[in-house]
């Protein structure tokens, strides 16, 4: 048994009540797709984050495919994206047809390294999508400054990185559009698949509708041809009853990862990234470089610790991404950080002894060496 479990869901939602009650008022309506739910829930997004535009979608993948699409990209583009992500980020740019175009990670935030992007353009590069991953964020402000300079659009890969910011301005809303998952492992979630979009672009906006929708323009004309993407009804119920915990859930995991910090940064062994001032990282992921890494994963959970590795296996290596023809070594920062970061338990849900339980068992591990 786990004195410290990696899922929270049981007890997120240890009393289902409230929200089952929301959804029995849905169900006499018929209000199923695109209703009164979904629309609630889109404002509320929008709001909380800032921008004009919020669309809701079917999954965080489809979050970032269909800006994409939007801008028209499709086979024959390349669109540059992080080698260190999570599968999704490259299966979206993928799903339109374009080429995904790796840059290696930052030694500290994990995130894209935006000194090595210049480099990646090519006559066919259609768009950059950044990844905040882990909660942690891009130097945002450089990489817009190549992006303008080349003509090339952004579209954020915000999916891990809700209430994130790079100079006090919010992950998703740099560029022409920002992709959100409320997956439910992540920081606002729901009972399944589903995403967001934001932009402020009134016309990136219509299109997205467009394209969530089969491309209809109302229930008899098709003016594009498009997808069947949209943020399920039920789904929205969830995320109403949610989104306004967004911010205290923020706030909880930041005090954690801080907590995580102090205790372990002086264990020889462990190396706390540096963490730049002018990021607020939001913690979706609390990660850290072990000495060591296989034999102290082992020992956590032999200890009762449910860590994990985010990841283990580079997509740049992984059998299902060969044919992008990258070459083992490639990407030398973030094959290191395959063999050297661990992640231990940071929703809002663990306690304080338990972040003393996993900062002892880790404490431990390196004494015994
Ligand atoms: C979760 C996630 C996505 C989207 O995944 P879905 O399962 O489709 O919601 C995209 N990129 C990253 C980095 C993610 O962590």
């Amino acid at each position: 048994m786990f004195k410290v479990r990696y899922s929270y869901l049981p007890q997120q939602f240890a009393d289902p009540e409230p929200i089952f009650q929301e959804l029995r008022r849905l169900v006499p309506t018929g209000d199923f797709t695109l209703g009164k739910p979904v629309a609630e829930f889109e404002r509320r997004f929008a709001d909380m984050i800032g921008v004009k535009h919020a669309i809701g979608v079917g999954s965080g993948t489809d979050a970032l495919k269909l800006p994409l699409r939007a801008l028209g990209i499709g086979h024959g583009d390349e669109v540059i994206t992080a080698a260190n992500t999570f599968i999704a980020t490259v299966g979206a740019i993928a799903e339109t047809g374009a080429t995904p175009v790796l840059v290696d990670c930052d030694p500290d935030t994990f995130c894209m390294d935006v000194s090595k992007v210049e480099a990646a353009i090519t006559p066919r590069t259609k768009a950059i999508m950044p990844v905040q991953i882990t909660g942690e964020v891009v130097e945002m402000p450089a990489l817009m400054a190549i992006a303008e300079k080349h003509g090339l659009p952004v579209v954020e890969d915000s999916c891990q990185g809700i209430f994130s910011e790079c100079d006090g301005k919010r992950s998703g809303t740099w560029g022409a559009a920002g992709g959100f998952s409320l997956h439910p492992l992540k920081n606002l979630n729901v009972w399944g698949d589903a995403g967001v979009i934001v932009t402020n672009d009134d016309e990136m906006d219509r299109k997205l509708r467009l394209l969530r929708n089969h491309g209809m323009r109302n229930r008899d004309e098709i003016e594009i041809l498009g997808h069947n993407s949209r943020l399920d009804s039920v789904q929205a119920v969830v995320g109403n009853w949610l989104i306004g915990q967004t911010h205290d859930i923020t706030e909880k995991r930041i005090a954690t990862g801080a907590y995580y910090d102090a205790g372990l940064c002086d264990i020889d062994g462990i190396r706390v990234p540096n963490r730049p001032a002018n990021h607020k990282r939001v913690f979706h992921l609390y990660m850290v470089f072990a000495e060591d890494r296989d034999a102290l994963y082992q020992y956590c959970l032999d200890q009762g610790v449910e860590a994990k590795v985010h990841y283990p296996i580079p997509l740049y290596q992984q059998d299902g991404l060969k044919h992008l023809g990258y070459a083992p070594g490639t990407f030398p920062v973030t094959d290191r950080h395959a063999a050297d970061v661990i992640s231990f338990p940071v929703d809002q849900h663990v306690e304080k002894w338990q972040l003393d339980y996993v900062i002892d068992t880790v404490r431990g591990f390196y004494a015994k060496r």
